[in-house]
């Protein structure tokens, strides 16, 4: 039942103007809460931004939106946050990624049966695996992620309409459930193939996580919004904002003032005190559990992926963006051998390239952003941290140095034409968002470890709701656009309304 208007309305505070919480802010005020974010950065986005350097535009995070199909209920979400909408335009791409070697490329085409053919072209000798891969990403487009209300709150009547639409999934989970994707890659004969496997996510998690993300784009269910990653959380706060929200920049919160079990308001950094109702923390849980709320308060299974990194690893990554001809044409995102690279105390033999020229919000004079990333994980994010201030400066510097010769090897024609515009670590993504070990994604769940699933509340406390990606793991962006959704229904619920928003 919808309360009157004259009635003081409930305020929501939302810590963080993420995804996440510009998510859960544009929620709560469709629920007639008063709503107001407080976000320590300069502009809303969190991890779903972009920078400008010498003129250009670095897009940093969009690399598949899961969502963009129409009729799901996910895109149904995006539209209603203001980050998609009818006239939305997107990139006109036709790939997941591409993987090279030995002057041999493999590319997963949208279109899975163009991919079929290629593989098959490569690699008869693969044939029965080739032909079951499809068939499994086929099956992973029935993986749709639900956005309609928290799982909590299903019914019999949800579980039944679920286990109809994705009817063939189990068959994927059954053969490929516990399989990382390294042993999947074993499978095949052709190195290349192999390659194609494990060159985008780490080789060590679920081979589920690569056929998910792959069907998403084959499905026409990820596409890549044009404008960059920046625009559309631009488009988020303005939704926010006409909804009559209040956002406030610069503006980090220290505390979570607890008293007698209910979150009275939260702490500034000036000290003021300001006052909530309910409290949606949208932020890293890291810091939250560590600095703005007493440890004691960290629900059980957090706990257990931060004592265990190697059981709940974080991805993250050493980047570089270069501005090049508009003209370079790679291919889209292309996987590439190079000569080893060592970074703290491993060492990389692969890399991509992927060019932005089909955005023109990343082209000016003729010249294009160039982006490569080379993963990071735990252990590297501990090599960047244990570096004085003088040596991380000399380490960042060089290996540019390093990976743009290993570029201009791979593609003679760019060779003295690269201007190097940024270069950032896994500690970039902590200074900026507080990211556990400069993740920017949540955990993910190796095979035969538990997938993290956050209980949406804070136990013993009365009113705090959590939302952001690292409420599920793997994160991402659709996980932090529902959980803010979510967040929202469960203050619904607890004041026994109508969650339908
Ligand atoms: C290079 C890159 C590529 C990616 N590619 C994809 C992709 O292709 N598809 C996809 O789905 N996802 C992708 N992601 C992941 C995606 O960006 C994140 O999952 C998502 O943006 C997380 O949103 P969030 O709101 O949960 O958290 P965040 O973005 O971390 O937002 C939390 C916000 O809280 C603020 N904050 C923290 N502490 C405080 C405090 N004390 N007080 C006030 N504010 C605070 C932070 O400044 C931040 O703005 C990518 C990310 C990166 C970096």
């Amino acid at each position: 039942m919808k309360r009157g208007i004259m009635e003081k309305r409930d305020r929501v505070v939302v810590i963080g103007g993420g995804i996440a919480g510009l998510s859960a802010g544009i929620y709560a005020l469709k629920a007639g809460f008063e709503c107001t974010i407080y976000e320590k950065n300069a502009i809303p986005g969190g991890e779903c931004i972009g920078w400008n350097r010498k003129g250009f535009h670095i897009d940093n995070c969009i690399h598949w939106l899961t969502g963009t199909k129409k009729g799901t209920d996910l895109y149904e979400v995006w539209k209603t946050v203001g980050a998609l909408s009818a006239q939305t335009e997107y990139a006109p791409l036709d790939s997941f990624y591409s993987s090279v070697e030995g002057g041999q490329t493999v590319t997963l085409w949208s279109d899975l049966k163009r991919t079929e053919r290629e593989l098959l072209a490569v690699s008869p000798e693969d044939e029965e695996e080739i032909r079951k891969f499809i068939r499994y990403v086929e099956y992973s487009k029935q993986c749709i992620y639900p956005a309609e209300k928290p799982m909590e709150m299903w019914g019999i009547r949800d579980y039944i309409a679920m286990g109809k639409e994705m009817a063939d999934f189990p068959k994927v989970m059954k053969e490929l459930g516990k399989c990382s994707i390294e042993d999947y890659s074993k499978r095949f004969r052709s190195p290349l193939l192999r390659k194609l496997l494990c060159d985008y996510l780490p080789k060590e998690y679920g081979a589920i996580s690569l056929l998910v993300s792959y069907a998403s784009i084959a499905d026409g269910n990820g596409k890549v919004p044009m404008g960059a990653s920046l625009q559309l959380s631009l488009r988020m706060e303005k939704k926010f904002k006409e909804l009559g929200g209040e956002i406030f920049y610069n503006r980090g919160v220290e505390e979570i003032v607890v008293e007698k079990k209910t979150a009275v308001g939260v702490r500034l950094a000036d000290g003021r005190l300001m006052e909530a109702d309910y409290i949606i923390p949208a932020m890293d849980f890291y810091p939250l559990f560590h600095r703005l709320l007493p440890r004691e308060y960290m629900p059980a299974g957090l706990r257990k992926a931060y004592e265990k990194p190697e059981a709940y690893p974080v991805t993250s990554g050493f980047q570089v963006a270069y501005a090049v001809d508009e003209h370079f044409a790679c291919g889209e995102t292309v996987f590439v051998d190079i000569e080893p690279l060592e970074v703290g105390s491993r060492t990389f033999d692969r890399m991509y390239v992927k060019a932005y020229g089909y955005d023109p919000v990343c082209v000016k004079d003729g010249r294009q952003v160039l982006q490569t990333c080379i993963t990071q994980t735990d252990e590297d994010y501990r090599y960047w941290k244990s570096l004085s201030k003088a040596e991380y400066k000399e380490v960042k510097a060089k290996l540019v140095q390093e990976i743009t010769r290993r570029i201009a090897e791979k593609y003679p024609e760019l060779a003295g034409k690269m201007d190097v515009l940024d270069a950032w670590t896994p500690l970039t993504y902590e200074r900026y968002c507080g990211a556990y070990h400069g993740g920017y994604m949540s955990f993910i769940a190796k095979p035969g470890s538990k997938k993290l699933k956050v209980n949406g509340k804070v136990k013993e406390i009365r009113n705090i709701y959590l939302a952001g990606q690292w409420t599920t793991s793997p994160g991402g962006l659709p996980v932090a656009v529902t959980s803010g959704k979510f967040a929202v229904q469960r203050i619904l619920k607890s004041q026994k309304r109508d969650i339908a928003i």
